[in-house]
């Protein structure tokens, strides 16, 4: 690849609650030129989630369906509970149709993209530190107790992993993020 040219895709992984998906979602709405991938789920649809927007949300079958036959880029079973997969057929689509692509997944999957779509970019979110990504956690009050645990272990395994990634971007403010990870997608950030 030449090295102005920019790569259609961009992975972006990091821990738990350190606001990947506030980042993902103002870019989305913020940047038409880009396309957010819409993952499938087995989870339940949260209130406010809208099919095909937010997710596409299929039972176990329908999921096991879509890996057997080779339509996921990648999948995993996250925290443990549901899983989610990257559809290649929109993610093709999107890159065909000259859209920067962003797929907002977890550590698994985001190593899957390195073997299968090493052409990727893979952008790693820190945040500014672990007492803060505690806080983060504990303070969107989404999960119990035991599962707020559960996920500040694996937070922990995903935190080793930042080497892994081709850029660390730290998420000290959701605006300053988004502009840097624009930017690193080869795109002007707006005036905010
Ligand atoms: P949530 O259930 O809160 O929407 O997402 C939980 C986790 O699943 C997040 O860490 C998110 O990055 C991850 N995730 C969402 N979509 C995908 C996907 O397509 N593949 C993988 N591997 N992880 C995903």
């Amino acid at each position: 690849m030449p090295a102005s040219s920019h790569a259609p895709v961009t992975v972006l992984a990091g821990p738990t609650a350190v606001g990947k998906g506030t980042i993902s979602t103002y870019i989305r709405d913020n940047y038409p030129e880009v396309w957010l991938s819409v993952s499938a789920t087995t989870r339940d649809p949260r209130p406010g989630e809208v099919e095909g927007v937010h997710y596409f949300f299929v039972g176990p079958e329908a999921f096991g369906e879509l890996v057997k036959s080779g339509e996921m880029l990648e999948w995993a079973v996250v925290h443990g509970q549901n899983s989610y997969g990257t559809i290649r057929s929109k993610v093709e689509e999107a890159v065909a149709a000259g859209k920067r692509v962003l797929l907002e997944i977890d550590l698994q999957g985001a190593r899957q993209v390195r073997q299968t779509l090493p052409e990727a970019r893979f952008v790693f979110l820190a945040p500014p530190s672990w007492d803060e990504l505690v806080r983060r956690l504990v303070g969107r009050g989404t999960e119990s107790a035991d599962e707020q645990q559960r996920r500040l272990e694996t937070a922990k395994l995903e935190l080793a992993a930042e080497p892994e990634f081709d850029i660390t971007i730290v998420n000290d403010d959701i605006g300053r993020a988004a502009d840097e990870l624009v930017t690193r997608m080869g795109l002007t950030p707006h005036p905010r």
